[in-house]
């Protein structure tokens, strides 16, 4: 099979019967032998009915319905569980995004031999100052973490091979940041791909202002556990120990000066408290960093590591 189309949706049933014939177009004048799976991310609308009725006319559409709303990350990993083609494309299903991009992004993952093509939205049709300015600052902060030149890591429409999608496990709302997920399976090879992008045509945005919320923490965890997240102890430990020493010093200083110098009681001296406070940090630190590490110990991810080739074997 040449493409896998995957569509998460959530209440997006006014469009899914134009966004179905606009890729069965693009498919046919390409020849491409193709499947579109579409993942009803637990809509309360008529978007599964509408989902049975397009597959009841063209066999190539497929679709898995959620028990409840699990979040666009949940439906893109379920799509890519189920995908067969050589090439998975990635798209939104409020028509943002357009298929007539597919071709292109298809041939560029293939003859470019890319893990990934991702498309940047660089004239968006979304409010200025609740979405694109943000997304700059969040695209430049993603992009310094994780060192991928890309200046749209949110966009829907992406190209991947198939290789990639099988290796990553989307999770939580890391549908952000899939493209840093592939590269810490090893998948460097990313490049992006200005494409249209279009208003809003039915319905309304599925994510409010808590994207910048919950977008701003997973960047703090993607940063942390792709640095620290096999060596806890290596952030914690470190820190812990030198703000343990740091008070320790302190203190001994507060004493040996008390006994030869100064006769205040030691308690009358604010950097008394200053030493305390740092020695209980430190040990705070370093026992989270302990922890840390006997959980990634028993960890059922601790030796996932991908094999690229084997021979003799
Ligand atoms: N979506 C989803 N589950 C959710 C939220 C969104 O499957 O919990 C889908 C949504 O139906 C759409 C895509 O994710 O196909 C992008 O959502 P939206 O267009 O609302 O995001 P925006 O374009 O405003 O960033
Ligand atoms: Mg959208």
């Amino acid at each position: 099979m040449d493409l896998s189309i995957v569509i998460p949706l959530l209440n997006e049933d006014e469009s899914l019967p134009e966004l179905a014939a606009w890729i069965e177009r693009v498919m046919l004048a390409n020849n491409y032998s193709y499947e579109i799976i579409m993942i009803d991310d637990g809509s309360t609308d008529h978007s599964w009915k509408v989902i049975e009725s397009l597959r009841s006319k063209n066999e190539c559409i497929k679709g898995i319905k959620f028990q409840r709303n699990y979040g666009k990350s949940a439906a893109l990993n379920e799509g890519f569980k189920a995908a067969q083609g050589d090439v998975i494309i990635t798209m939104d299903a409020d028509m943002q995004d357009s298929p007539d991009e597919i071709p292109e992004l298809r041939k560029m993952v293939l003859e470019g031999n890319f893990d990934i093509v991702s498309g940047w939205k660089k004239k968006r049709y979304d409010n200025t100052l609740t979405k694109n300015i943000p997304s700059k600052l969040f695209n430049a902060a993603a992009r310094s973490m994780s060192k991928i030149k890309l200046h749209d890591f949110n966009c829907g429409l992406k190209a991947y091979k198939k290789k990639v999608v099988k290796s990553i496990e989307v999770y939580g709302e890391m549908h952000r940041y899939v493209p840093v997920l592939a590269k810490w399976s090893g998948f460097s090879k990313i490049t992006e791909k200005v494409v249209e992008h279009r208003p809003r045509k039915y319905g309304v945005t599925k994510f409010g202002w808590t994207r910048f919320v919950n977008g701003f923490l997973d960047l703090m965890t993607i940063f942390f556990v792709g640095k620290f997240g096999k060596r806890p102890m290596h952030f914690f430990g470190l820190w812990g120990t030198l703000s343990f020493l740091f008070g320790l010093t302190v203190f001994i200083y507060l004493t040996v000066s008390k006994f030869f110098f100064d006769k205040t009681g030691m308690t009358q001296r604010p950097l008394f408290f200053f030493a305390i406070l740092a020695m209980i940090m430190g040990t705070q630190l370093f026992l989270a960093g302990f922890i840390g590490e006997l959980i990634s110990r028993n960890s059922a991810e601790r030796n996932n590591y991908l094999i690229e080739t084997k021979v003799g074997l």
